[in-house]
């Protein structure tokens, strides 16, 4: 049958879901976008996620042609057309059609879409073993230049990465910022457990603010650890007792291994499993409900 995708307005067929080749959104990478999850009928976090796009625009004074929550609205709509309950949903906001400059005024309206697909999860290997990562050259983009916060289509900067992780044989990129503090993967945050605090880099390491990483300094705080937003150094990764990464796709996914370093019992540690249990309840609870048609 196919899926129905939201396309400025309209539910139409993923073989008819087409944009303009004079898409600044393709064009120029200008746009923006968020990766969103539902979890049996329920839209995990969806006024964060939508709050984060809107945030995201204003900065690049795009303007989102629909109110946060015609936007809330369209998202769960597109669940219900397509029938899905546990999905992985790709909201996308772009500056529109223009001609072969720059300039974003010559763009007549915002092109906005929405994809609901079944998921593709990490292996459930990852989850109870734990993960490799290595560090890789390419620095984080500076958030002087184009801040991180910015969840926008030019994700060049993260492709490298990725790249680089693939050639170095491993599945995920440990990024540094410019002066070599840890900032955070391609498409995650990163954590470590030291000395029985929880600690994460802060926004200022130039690291886009994970949604799943504000539910999980949320989570720690009502179970009693100590967490904290510190600049952290790849020495400190090496001698963490845990580590793991967080993003909506992954969730928690434990990592063992830093260039070659076992991190801890290099296995996935008592905080990270904690956590892991904490999150799956509140995937239960904390988001936007409906009925799958
Ligand atoms: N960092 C980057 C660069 C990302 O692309 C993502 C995922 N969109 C994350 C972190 C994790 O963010 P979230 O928890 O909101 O999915």
């Amino acid at each position: 049958m196919g899926l129905k995708i939201y396309l400025n307005g309209k539910w139409v067929p993923e073989q008819q879901a087409k944009v303009s080749v004079f898409d600044h959104g393709l064009l120029y990478g200008d746009g923006v976008f968020e990766g969103i999850r539902s979890y049996d009928g329920l839209v995990f976090q969806l006024e964060r996620h939508i709050d984060r796009l809107f945030e995201s625009a204003h900065t690049l004074m795009l303007k989102v042609p629909l109110t946060k929550r015609a936007m809330i609205d369209a998202v769960v709509k597109t669940l219900k057309v397509n029938r899905l309950k546990d999905a992985y949903i790709r909201l996308v906001v772009t500056r529109g059609v223009g001609d072969l400059g720059l300039d974003p005024r010559k763009c007549g309206a915002a092109t906005v879409f929405i994809i609901a697909d079944t998921i593709v999860l990490y292996p459930e290997k990852v989850y109870r073993q734990g993960m490799e990562i290595v560090t890789v050259p390419t620095p984080r983009n500076l958030p002087e230049a184009l801040n991180p916060q910015i969840k926008s289509l030019n994700y060049l900067n993260n492709i490298l990465a990725k790249i680089e992780a693939t050639n170095a044989g491993v599945e995920e990129a440990l990024m540094l910022s410019a002066h070599g503090y840890v900032a955070e993967c391609t498409g995650d945050n990163i954590f470590i457990i030291r000395r029985g605090r929880l600690v994460t880099p802060p926004p200022w390491a130039g690291i886009l603010k994970g949604i799943t990483r504000g539910v999980v300094l949320e989570l720690a705080t009502q179970a009693g650890i100590p967490v904290a937003e510190e600049m952290l150094t790849r020495h400190d990764l090496y001698n963490a007792e845990e580590c793991f990464l967080t993003g909506t796709a992954a969730e928690i996914a434990p990592i063992v291994k830093i260039d070659g370093r076992p991190i801890g019992r290099a296995k996935p540690g008592p905080v990270t499993r904690g956590l892991m249990a904490d999150f799956r309840k509140l995937t239960k609870r904390a988001g936007i409900r409906y009925r799958p048609a």
